[in-house]
């Protein structure tokens, strides 16, 4: 099967972190840059680099932007060259295009150009902070809408030993636990018998409130 290939226009610090992670995945990765400096850095590490500006139709269409399977315009300091940007790719036809928005009004401007994602890092940075800092155990979590989320928690040491059963979450706060990392590999739908382990990682499901009544009774316990 062919490799996916992405085209990241603007290799500011998201843009060339998100380059970079796609490498490491193992796909191939245009980087576009109008800075020279900033292509020089990332061209031995990218499949193909190009300096140029991300706003103009014909170099766009020289590169042969419409074959890659999907577009990540990485500009966020100046909402003009973002937009245009985003145009471009999308009129352009590639097939899925995310951007960057720094602002709720420039994510509501991708909004309306039909972009397929649209992300906030220094928000979703920020939200994801807050959120470990007030619960030590949480290492990650993914919101799934406004009222669900999936959280990756430690086993918190009055649940060491125990089994999944004894926990009983399900019947006792709303939330499931539906996978479980264990160093020796990760238990996807663990049943009742499943024991929880020091360095054991719970991948929870649930509403936002029963998650947090769950956090809170489980640090206690
Ligand atoms: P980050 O937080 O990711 O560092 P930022 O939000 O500060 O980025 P910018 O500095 O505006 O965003 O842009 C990121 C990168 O995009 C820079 O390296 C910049 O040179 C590049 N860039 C900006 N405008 C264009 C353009 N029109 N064409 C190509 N590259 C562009």
């Amino acid at each position: 099967m062919k490799k996916q290939q992405f085209a990241v226009i603007g290799l500011g610090r998201f843009g060339s972190s998100l380059a970079l992670e796609l490498m490491d995945l193992g796909y191939e990765v245009l980087g576009v840059d109008r800075n020279e400096e900033v292509v020089n850095q990332m061209s031995n590490y990218l499949t193909y680099t190009v300096t140029a500006d991300a706003t103009d139709e014909e170099m766009l269409r020289s590169l042969g932007i419409r074959n890659f399977d999907c577009g990540i315009v990485a500009i966020g300091d100046d909402i003009q060259p973002s937009i245009l940007a985003t145009i471009l790719l999308k009129e352009l036809g590639i097939k899925t295009v995310v951007a960057k928005a720094i602002s709720v009004l420039h994510g509501r401007a991708l909004e309306k150009l039909g972009v397929d994602r649209i992300v906030y890092p220094e928000r979703d940075m920020g939200i994801r902070v807050a959120h470990q800092l007030i619960t030590p155990n949480l290492l990650d979590y993914i919101e799934l809408s406004k009222d669900y989320s999936i959280v990756e928690m430690t086993v918190p040491a009055g649940l060491h030993g125990k089994i999944l059963g004894d926990l009983n979450s399900r019947a006792r706060f709303g939330c499931s636990v539906v996978a479980l990392h264990k160093p020796s590999g990760c238990i996807v739908a663990p049943t009742a018998m499943d024991q929880l382990n020091e360095n054991d990682i719970m991948v929870i499901i649930g509403s936002n409130d029963n998650i947090e009544q769950f956090e809170a009774a489980v640090n206690e316990e």
